[in-house]
């Protein structure tokens, strides 16, 4: 990995903006100065002169690095559930350089009782501060709302830095159990996601659109089920009643996910659609490159241009939870992609690909300004490559 403190991307073919009203952005290149984007715009109007390293892109697409809005890690870079060791950086190398957990039930002997839950929030997110599982920054230590907790529970969790709900729902009984919890939750300024859909595990719930509009949470998760989507007419009410974030899921029914975005494209509302990939678990696999897939789904199968797909995991997850990246733009974290056209596509480069329905190929990524090292292989591979130069030594 190179820490250089100033970088340019140049020769670019097209830059995507995160922003699903904006689509691309005019310009051929970016300026990263410490892990931020300090330019965008045509290499004559930027300043490129004190550069430590350049990348030329080649041709190829820079993107935003891709947000996967839900995920079950366990604690450090493996899954116990398939027994899985470093599993990340394939994560990492499919162009997701951000994933939000929303509970870390891959913990082996994971605690449920009131004391159990609060420590394992606390400590999964301090352990996900401290350590990008592949490089990949895990929001981690989503909260598992126990009915026990008491509000000096949630004070203290607020002061250890928690914000982030485990999805509701997945884990309770009924919405009696769930409305005090939220409330609770909200009150000390979390984050929270519920279930929709079919019950995961046997003993909890199934949660019905009806749930949703009475708890009104911030992140509506996985809309299309997971495993089990609701029925259509639930979907058409969470999209055209209300103004809730809506997740799409890899790991829930595929048909609903394409459909949920149809749905929301008609009613001018892509700008609240986010997407998840529900892994690692039963119902999602490994889903290493769920998140890109899916966008290439929501593309090809969903009809939505391709810098208009990719915004709902860049810029739309990281408006709706606060997060300073996802965007190409100044200011921002500078968490990047370049990504072309696989070998033997029929589509010119990543977002010609991905409108025919190829998943493209990541050629670099960048984390916090950072350039990544690439794995032995890349799959699918890239047509073309980057090429990156040390220009000057940093003082
Ligand atoms: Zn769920």
């Amino acid at each position: 990995m190179w820490c250089a403190v100033r970088v340019a991307i140049v020769n670019a073919g097209r830059i995507i903006s995160g922003d699903v009203t904006l689509g691309v952005v005019e310009g051929n290149a970016v300026v990263v100065e410490d892990g931020r984007i300090a330019g965008v715009g045509f290499e004559g109007e930027l300043d490129l002169e004190e550069v430590d390293l350049v990348v030329d892109a080649n041709g190829m697409t820079v993107a935003p690095g891709l947000v996967d809005t839900h995920v079950h890690p366990a604690i450090g870079d493996w899954s116990p559930l398939f027994g899985a060791v470093g599993y990340w950086r394939s994560v990492l190398w499919s162009g997701t350089t951000t994933a939000v957990s929303q509970g870390e039930y891959g913990v082996q002997g994971r605690p449920t009782d009131p004391g159990g839950v609060k420590a394992l929030a606390i400590l999964a997110k301090k352990t996900f501060d401290r350590f990008k599982p592949g490089g990949v920054k895990v929001y981690g230590g989503a909260l598992i709302l126990h009915p026990e907790l008491t509000e000096g529970d949630f004070v203290e969790l607020k002061r250890e830095g928690v914000w982030i709900t485990a999805e509701v729902g997945a884990t309770h009984r009924s919405l009696e159990e769930v409305v005090p919890l939220v409330d609770l939750a909200r009150k000390h300024g979390m984050k929270v996601f519920m279930h929709v859909g079919g019950k995961s595990i046997p003993e909890s719930m199934t949660v019905t659109a009806e749930h949703v509009v009475q708890v009104k949470p911030d992140v509506v998760s996985h809309v299309n089920g997971g495993p089990t989507s609701p029925p259509i007419g639930d979907v058409e009410r969470l999209v055209k009643d209300t103004d809730l974030v809506l997740e799409v899921s890899y790991g829930g029914n595929l048909k609903v996910l394409v459909d949920a975005v149809r749905l929301a494209r008609a009613e001018d509302s892509l700008y609240r659609v986010v997407v998840g990939s529900d892994s690692p678990t039963e119902i999602a696999s490994l889903g290493t490159n769920a998140i890109i897939r899916a966008l290439t789904m929501i593309s090809s199968l969903g009809g939505v241009p391709a810098e208009q797909a990719v915004a709902l995991a860049t810029g739309n997850p990281a408006r709706a939870l606060g997060l300073r990246e996802g965007r190409v733009e100044v200011g921002c974290t500078a968490n990047l992609v370049v990504m072309d056209a696989p070998e033997g596509s029929v589509g010119g480069d990543a977002l010609k690909a991905m409108e025919v329905g190829d998943v493209p190929g990541i050629a670099l990524v960048m984390v916090e300004g950072r350039v990544m090292n690439p794995p032995p292989m890349v799959i699918p591979p890239p047509r073309r490559g980057v090429r990156v130069t040390a220009r000057r030594s940093s003082g």
